[in-house]
């Protein structure tokens, strides 16, 4: 089974309470593809500059990803992002972001990427979002992450691309950003009214909710002692998420609770270093003894007499 995944390919800076990096290897469809390829193969549709080395793409080598989709343009840099968390790692203060290599990109899908079985649309403009699902023979399933910064400057485009996709990943914060709703069960439905049949909103330390129209799951965020750096574990999430489901011949409501535990397992190991350290040492046995620790962590007994 297939992935296709377009979001950025960036270098990021970063500062967290416990360390500073000045330039790392970053970007939505980054952490994705790494994370979906543990369950998938994955196509990569997104483009870098020239500053992007072949020393950088090794962050993909030795995995089933696919990089034909990823172009490389002379002469430009590739999207910059420099993002600050304070005691509060759950809220990312962005400091700069450049799209530099992705104002101009107009993707193009190959002719062998147009039937994926499983599309996500990345964080990235929802304009690029849309021009990447209309080239696509509909997927078995569509899903979709974004972020703040494009409910306050592209909200028209987002709801329209919001509207196409069967699956939204969204944090907290965006749910009451997007729907000026406090609460989130409300928010939810609001977002559900337009189209998806799944959201999946995700609480940072607090953990991942699910809400379908029959249906509410909620999973904890698997507690570590030493989270280091937040970046990434939005689409970490979300490539464990949705490369589980991809593997998968029916999504069902009992896969959707599964993938989500395989997303947070591997958001949980994308936190404990910068960039994609971390998840670079992992093997798929280390994720499947993490999720056996998630399952005894959140079992519980009948309430009995
Ligand atoms: P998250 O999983 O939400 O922590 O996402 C972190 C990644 O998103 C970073 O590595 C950034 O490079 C990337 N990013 C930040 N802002 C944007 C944006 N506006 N569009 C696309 N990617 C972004």
């Amino acid at each position: 089974m297939s992935i296709l995944v377009v979001g950025s390919v960036a270098f990021d800076a970063l500062q967290t309470p416990f360390g500073k990096v000045d330039k790392c290897i970053g970007g939505s469809a980054t952490y994705f593809s790494v994370a979906a390829s543990f369950f998938s193969e994955v196509d990569l549709v997104a483009v870098v500059g020239d500053d992007f080395t072949d020393e950088h793409l090794s962050v993909f080598q030795g995995r089933r990803i696919n990089l034909d989709g990823l172009q490389r343009v002379p002469g430009e840099k590739t999207f910059f992002w420099s993002g600050e968390y304070g005691f509060d790692l759950n809220v990312a203060k962005t400091r700069d972001t450049q799209l530099n290599v992705f104002a101009s990109f107009k993707p193009e899908l190959k002719e062998s990427h147009r039937a994926p079985d499983v599309l996500f649309l990345a964080n990235i403009q929802p304009e690029l979002q849309m021009q990447v699902l209309e080239q696509c023979k509909r997927p078995r399933l569509v899903a979709l992450d974004t972020m703040n910064l494009w409910i306050n400057v592209a909200k028209e485009a987002l709801t329209r691309i919001i509207s196409k996709v069967d699956l939204v990943v969204i944090n907290e914060a965006e749910v009451r950003q997007f729907t000026e709703e406090a609460n989130l069960v409300k928010g939810a439905r609001q977002i559900l009214a337009l189209g998806p049949k799944t959201l999946v909103v995700k609480r940072g330390e607090y953990g991942v909710m699910m809400i379908t129209p029959d249906a509410v799951f909620v999973a904890p965020a698997y507690p570590l002692e030493n989270v280091f750096d937040p970046t990434g574990a939005g689409d970490t999430f979300a490539g464990g998420l949705l490369g589980y489901l991809a593997s998968r011949s029916e999504i069902t409501d009992r896969e959707l609770r599964r993938g989500i535990v395989f997303g947070s397992v591997l958001a949980s190991f994308t936190v404990e270093k910068f960039s994609l350290d971390r998840l670079r040492e992992i093997t798929l046995r280390d994720v499947q003894e993490r999720y056996a620790d998630f399952k005894a962590l959140t079992h519980f007994e009948d309430a009995g007499d």
